[in-house]
């Protein structure tokens, strides 16, 4: 028997079904979806998320590295394919390849040691040249941009040139379209390089969310879609923008697939002039009764929202009432009748006619939406649900 974790994550597939959907008939039927799945999935799970996308029918993945890509590789299908776009140490080089894992280069060194790997263990590498348009992260640009081209070239029986990418710095914001733009173009012309020294990729890839809802053009071959899947805008000029082009005043094509849920652990009555919690946090004004719930900050639940955010118990708003502990914090059920030990308490999602969404949770706290779900442990239990 298992002992019970104290909060836990429900994941709706239909949910998942709907961003999906979306974003498919946003990309339209030419560009392939690389479903995002860094971070834990964005917090929601990587063993449950890889087999929810799946289900959907997405079997592209993208990670931030070799280890996030093991994880995914022990819990996809034989036919799904995984995309590092970050770190893979030299010594993990030989098992990408030869578990035939794509991987961003964004070095002319690494070519010569990706041929070796290939070499050695007899499989072909699927190779992801990263270019430089201006966001000044990763990738190459000039004489070692032009330099990989003839290389792949020249050993194209062991490299496989599956991608031309680049990132983009910004695209979420507006206010970022003077930087954005020259991006693209940058992008597009070193595309034409390759064509013109007929070294052309399998696929041209550089939108994120953000910019594959808000700038077409950068769909190209595959898009790399990460907030919006799980359903998040990336943010409200993202929003507006896609009401701009639907001819829509209001739509909520993206549902959020998560639900975190926990349980009162204690109730009492707390005397007017009392402090509850730590310090001086927060002094009761009035007789008050109060409920304990049984995590804090370290089981992902946010210490800003100290005496700012509120959850829901019996479909009614519970305020936050002083710190946000390591393993504990208290909410305010003065307002709420016959609460007792053993309820269930969203902290995320929907109960009755009531509901906490991410941006809810973040417009109080300076945590981005995708920080917020990043943050959640992966120890906590994940069912998935319709
Ligand atoms: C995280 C990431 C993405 C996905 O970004 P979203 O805004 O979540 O869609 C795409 N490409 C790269 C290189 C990334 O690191």
């Amino acid at each position: 028997m298992m002992v019970r974790h104290s909060s836990r994550i429900y994941l709706s597939q239909s949910a998942l079904q709907n961003n999906v959907n979306f974003l498919r008939k946003k990309i339209g039927p030419e560009t392939r979806l690389s479903a995002v799945v860094k971070a834990n999935a964005y917090g929601h799970g990587i063993p449950q998320l890889t087999r929810m996308l799946e289900r959907c029918g997405v079997n592209r993945f993208s990670v931030a590295s070799a280890h996030e890509a093991e994880e995914v590789h022990r819990n996809c299908s034989e036919d799904s394919s995984i995309m590092i776009m970050g770190i893979l140490y030299d010594e993990d080089l030989e098992w990408a390849v030869s578990n035939g894992i794509e991987f961003y280069v964004y070095h002319f060194d690494r070519l010569e040691m990706v041929l070796e790997a290939a070499r050695k263990t007899g499989r072909k590498a699927l190779v992801h040249i990263e270019v430089e348009t201006g966001t000044n992260r990763t990738g190459m640009s000039g004489r070692p941009f032009s330099k990989s081209l003839t290389f792949l070239k020249k050993h194209r029986e062991h490299l496989q040139f599956q991608g031309l990418c680049t990132h983009l710095g910004g695209s979420e914001s507006l206010s970022n379209e003077f930087k954005i733009r020259p991006q693209i173009r940058k992008f597009l012309d070193l595309v034409k390089i390759a064509e013109k020294r007929d070294i052309r990729p399998v696929y041209r890839h550089m939108a994120c969310s953000a910019a594959a809802i808000s700038y077409p053009e950068t769909r190209l071959d595959l898009v790399r879609i990460g907030v919006a899947l799980y359903g998040s805008w990336p943010s409200p000029d993202t929003y507006y923008q896609h009401l701009q082009a639907s001819g829509k005043s209001k739509d909520a094509p993206l549902k959020r697939i998560i639900t975190w849920k926990t349980d009162i652990m204690d109730i009492k009555l707390v005397s007017a002039g009392e402090f509850i919690g730590y310090g001086t946090a927060f002094q009761a004004m009035k007789e008050m009764k109060i409920a304990v719930l049984p995590l804090g900050y370290s089981n992902g639940y946010t210490r800003s929202l100290s005496n700012r955010g509120y959850v829901l118990i019996r479909g009614v708003k519970a305020p936050i009432v002083g710190l946000v502990n390591m393993n504990l914090f208290m909410v305010d059920v003065s307002h709420i009748p016959d609460v007792q030990v053993g309820d269930e308490v969203v902290l995320l999602g929907k109960q009755r006619n009531s509901v906490i969404r991410v941006s809810s949770f973040t417009q109080r706290t300076q945590l981005l939406n995708t920080e917020m779900l990043a943050r959640l442990p992966s120890a906590i239990p994940r069912e998935i649900v319709k």
